[in-house]
This record gives C-alpha cells, structure tokens and sequence, in this order.
C-alpha cells in the first residue's frame, strides 16, 4: 500500500485515532477525550468534550513565537491602500474589535452580520466574533438588499458590520443604501449597525442604531479580552448558500472540528509551513475566504494575504508582483480568475520573481485542462484542483501532496481526501458504482469529517432532509454533483445534479433567480438554466414568457424589457446573479404534469440533444427555445 493510501484507510477505518492524532495540530484549554460521536446520524459530533476557541489558534496562539512576524497583508488596488498587521498588532485590533461588540452587547450564541468589502476590518470582525463566541455570518458584499434581506432574517443577527461601500474596477459600490433596504425589508431588525466609514461613499445614519467603527474601536484602544472556551460542538459560524429551493440554507458549523481540519488541511494539502505566506484571491463573502483567507493560514503560523481587486489591474501582472513581494509560497484562485488571465498578455507570467511559490491551488469549478496547462506551463509550478463545497468546508477530493507526491492528472481534481468515505452511486437506484468510467452522483458516506456542516442553521429537519434523504434506499450525503472514476481512482466532476449553477466560480441557485425575474409585473413565466460559457464555465440566461404577448414580435420593446429585468435582478439579488441574456417565448416546456424541463432548455442552449421528450405536453414550446437561442 502506498504512503497515502495507508494514511487515507487509517482515517476511515482507524477514525477515532487518526483524528485524535490530527488534533493535536491545534492548541485546546480541555483536550478531548470524545473523538467522534456517531450516535445520532447524520449529526456527527466532533471532539465534543474538548474546549477551545478559532482565534485562540488564529492568533494569540502564535504570539509566543511569531508575534512580530506579519499575520494579515492587507492589499487594495481600488484604494492603493496596503498594510501589514504582524501576529501582535492583530491581536490588538481583535481584542479592540471584541470589546466593541461587547459593549454592543453581543455574548455568546449571539450572531453577527457581516457585510463588507475585502478591507482588513471585516477579518477582525470575523475573528472577534470567534474570540467571544459570537456567530458570524459573512453575506457577500456583491449581494444585493433581497439577497441580503432574506440572511438577515434567518440568521437573526443583533449586530450587523458594514461599511459605506465597496470598489470595483474603480467603481464605488454603496453598500450602505443596500443594507438599509435589507433591514427595511426584513422581518428582524439589528440591534445596532456598525459601520466603517472608507470615505468612498456617504451614508445617511439612523440615530441609536448606527454606529462608528473607527469611532467605537479608538475608545476601546486599550482593551484586553480573552478567548472565551467554547465547546468544540460550538457554533462558530453560519454562512448562506444556494440549493434548489429559492431560500437559500444557512451552512452551519463547529468551533473544534473546523480548526482540526483546516489544520490538518493546511498541512497536508496546502503544503503549509509557518511563516510562509499564502495569499488566496477568493472573498470572505465565501466559503474560500473563511478557510483559506482568514482561518487557516492564521491557524498554520502564516501570513495570509487579503486582497481588493481585480486580477487585471493595473494590469496582468498584479498577482504575481504581489507573489514577488511578499514571497508567497502557496496561492489558491479559481479557473475564472485563470481565464481571464489566459487573455492577457502571457509575459506577466514571467515578468516576476515567482520561485517562493510551491503550487497554486484551484477550486470552486470545473478546472478545464486547457486552462490547466496554460497556467501549468506560464508559472511553472504544480497545478493543484481541489474539489469541495461550502457545505464540507475543505477539499473533498485533491492531491494531498503532504502526506505523498501525488501524480495529477488534467481535468480531474484527484482523490477522496482522508477523512472523506467519497463514492458514486447510481441516480435512481442508489446502487454503488464500482466499475472504472461509470457515471454517478458524488456521495459521501457518514460519519461526516471534522469541519464538515453541523447542520443547516434553525433546521435539522431540512438538514437531513435535503443532504441524506436523496439517494433512493441508502442514507448518504449527497455533493449534488455528477462523477466518474477512471481506473486509477481519480475522480471527475461533470456538474451539478440539482438547480444550481456556478456562474465564475460563485454559486447560484436558479430558483433565486427566477423568484426575482417573476416579480417584474410583465413577467408571466420564467425559466432560468445555466449554460456553457468559455470564460466564466456557466452563464445564467432566462427564457420569459411576457405578460404582454404581443411584445414577442417588438424587438424595441424586448430590449427594453430585457434590460429592465436585468436591473430587478441586479437590485435584488446582485449583479452576480444577472442573467446574461434574457429570451421572449410564448410558452416554456413543460411536461404533462406541469415541471419545467430545464436540462432540455439548457441541453438545447449547449447545441445538445434535448434527450428524452416523451413527457412533454408541446413540443412547440421547445422549438420556441431553439429560435430565440437561434435569433
Ligand atoms: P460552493 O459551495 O460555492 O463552493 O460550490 C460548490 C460546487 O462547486 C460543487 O458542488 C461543484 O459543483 C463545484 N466545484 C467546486 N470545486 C470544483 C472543482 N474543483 N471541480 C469541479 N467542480 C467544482
């Protein structure tokens, strides 16, 4: 048996001592004597009579030794703002940060919104959060009032942190009116609202409500708060994702179980060292950013780069230069970040001193092999796609290098991590596939791994429900997504089994969409799939059948319609969830009984074959698509 092939069964089959080895990669007040509790499935609990806290590993951890060593690069190109906090001035503003959600009244259990831009304060919020055992919840800051409506409400937040705006290519996004309009919208209602002020944009404040971050944080310069002991079954935070039904689920997870593996994680397959530098392009607003922004380089001892803007500007080279300057030794992005990349112009690859950097990680979509091996070749270091979701919280499947040189293999991202009892079964059936090459959905047998999801926020129910009660006959989790298995065991994804599409690496639900194009008052009928793209791997686009029938022969008329459906979405929602095309058909495809047929829309957009059609109740309705995807 090779090296990792042993450490991979020893995590399955040797569970409690693998597990009890991997935590001791992070520091405990109580260590646990329970390693896995699998008496209730699917709810497994980890190191459940342990005590320890997030920014505890994150931070004050590391004082003894690094203290003076950099924590967090602050880096913007929108604001030419760049600032490095060692370990030790971290630590203060934490501790500063703490103390004034404190005085807001926030105690443990409590939970925090935050919506911010990419700024050095939101990663003190998140870990002062963790300090006192508040629950954050991160609402992506290109989210727009409904989408940020519906989060405030479920996760019921008595603070929430924002800031004034945010910046994009240069372009002021005011996030202040957005959150406003959120909080008008939404049932509950903050206690206190806390905003940093960045001088991009003004904001109108509400009297008792608002308060100043620089404001609160300059009175409590001097403050000390220590890490509260959380039980390792704590929450430590919640952070929303799309599925297929419009609400979207608040991801649930522990404090102990989330340290151990992203620990273990940084070590394994991330190659980590302390001191090193890692420098992760994704946003806090997602699952990425929580692991591999903020809390698992902090945990591994290293610097962690957070970065404002785009991947282009001032120009093609902006990554690498940062690469150069602050020796990154191991970088994380997403193929949309390596397409866009792609065209410019290559000698940005070399233009820089990139020989700190041992592997650039890739995740969060299907990494095509074209792609691969362009960047494979410009940077000249190994490519490692790692497959996973917001919902395991670290890789499901990769390379997990530490442990043994894995060989990669282009267009997959690897095998099962240890920890993961990862196997495909049969759609219908739910049998287990076996054999080399056959196609299943990607599920993962319980108990479920340290850092895995709890729970979906408020909802047990809907919980297992959604995630274990989907393949007939068996009680797994299922990814939702579909594979296959070549011979050597290396795995590859082919895309999402359920209504949600990943339009450049964020994740949609199509349900979302539609629920906001229907509330445009000439919209009767809308259907949205994701489609092929060769930049961003999907697009979103809708077909809408017009209150106002005769508006399908105006051509006028259903460009402006399609703009002003375009604009609800980006109001609502967010730019990212707007539909690149908008379509006009009199009727949608359906089947006799009345479900949309979206795999044949989006089959028939992709120039496939719309697959079995037996059940539809007019084919006209088909044909409809193909004209206006024609047109
Ligand atoms: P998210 O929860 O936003 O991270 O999205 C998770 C989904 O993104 C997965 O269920 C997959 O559909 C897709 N995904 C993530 N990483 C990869 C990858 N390396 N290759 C293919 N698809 C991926």
């Amino acid at each position: 048996m090779t090296a990792y092939a042993d450490f991979y069964r020893r995590s399955l089959d040797d569970r409690n001592a693998f597990w009890a080895e991997q935590a001791k990669l992070i520091e405990w007040h109580h260590t646990p004597n329970s390693i896995c509790d699998e008496s209730r499935p699917p709810f497994t609990r980890w190191f459940a009579d342990g005590t320890t806290n997030l920014c505890h590993n994150a931070v004050d951890r590391h004082l003894k030794q690094r203290a003076d060593q950099p924590a967090l690069i602050y880096v913007s190109t929108e604001t030419g703002a760049e600032r490095t906090y060692t370990f030790r001035q971290l630590h203060t503003e934490v501790q500063q940060a703490a103390a004034v959600l404190r005085g807001l009244g926030v105690k443990k259990g409590d939970r925090v919104l935050i919506y911010m831009p990419m700024i050095a304060e939101a990663a003190f919020a998140m870990l002062a959060c963790a300090r006192i055992g508040a629950i954050h919840s991160v609402v992506f800051g290109g989210f727009a009032s409904l989408s940020l409506a519906s989060r405030i409400e479920d996760a019921a937040p008595k603070v929430v942190i924002s800031a004034d705006a945010g910046s994009r290519a240069g372009k002021v996004l005011a996030y202040k009116p957005l959150l406003d309009e959120a909080i008008r919208l939404s049932k509950h209602k903050p206690e206190a609202v806390l905003l940093v002020d960045r001088g991009l944009a003004g904001m109108e404040r509400s009297t008792g409500r608002d308060h100043d971050w620089a404001e609160l944080m300059q009175r409590q310069r001097d403050a000390k708060v220590e890490c509260e002991w959380l039980a390792s079954t704590d929450v430590s935070y919640t952070i929303y994702t799309s599925g297929t039904t419009g609400q979207p689920k608040g991801v649930q997870r522990d404090v102990g179980g989330y340290a151990v593996a992203l620990a273990a994680s940084m070590k394994h397959i991330f190659l980590a060292q302390p001191g090193e530098t890692y420098f992760s392009t994704s946003d806090i607003g997602w699952v990425v950013g929580h692991s591999y922004i903020v809390y698992g380089p902090l945990i591994a001892g290293m610097a962690t780069i957070m970065y404002e803007g785009l991947p282009i500007r001032p120009d093609a080279g902006i990554w690498w230069s940062l690469v150069e300057k602050y020796k990154v030794t191991a970088m994380f992005s997403a193929p949309t970040a390596v397409r866009v990349l792609k065209k410019q112009d290559p000698a940005f690859l070399k233009k820089y001193d990139l020989s700190s950097l041992k592997a650039l990680f890739l995740a969060g979509e299907p990494l095509d092999e074209p792609t691969a091996r362009w960047i494979s070749d410009g940077l000249g270091v190994p490519i490692i796609d790692n497959y996973w979701q917001t919902e395991s919280g670290w890789p499901i499947l990769s390379l997990v290098n530490g442990v043994q040189a894995q060989t990669s293999k282009f267009g997959s991202p690897g095998l099962p991590v240890y920890g993961y009892d990862v196997k495909l079964v049969h759609e219908n059936t739910g049998e287990e596939l076996t054999e080399p090459g056959q196609k299943g959905v990607v599920v993962i047998e319980g108990p479920t791994p340290p850092g895995f999801m709890q729970t979906v926020w408020g909802d047990d129910e809907r919980y297992v429900k959604t995630y274990w009660e989907t393949v007939p006959g068996r009680m797994v989790y299922s990814t939702f997504d579909w594979g296959i298995r070549d011979k050597d065991g290396y795995y590859y994804i082919l895309g999402r089994t359920d209504d949600v599409i990943n339009v450049a690496g964020h994740r949609l639900g199509t349900r979302e969409i539609e629920e906001s194009i229907s509330s445009h008052p000439n919209v009767a009928e809308v259907a949205v799939v994701g489609v092929a793209d060769a930049l961003k791997g999907q697009v979103a686009m809708a077909f809408v059948v017009p209150r106002d029938a005769s508006l399908i022969a105006d051509d006028r008329a259903k460009l402006k319609l399609e703009g002003d459906i375009m604009k609800v979405v980006d109001d609502q929602l967010g730019a990212v969830a707007r539909p690149a095309r908008v379509r006009f058909v009199s009727l949608l495809p359906k089947t006799r009984s009345g479900k949309l047929l979206r795999r044949a829309i989006q089959a028939v957009c992709e120039g496939r074959d719309a697959g079995d059609l037996t059940t539809i109740e007019d084919p006209s309705a088909l044909q409809q698509i193909r004209d206006a995807v024609a047109r």
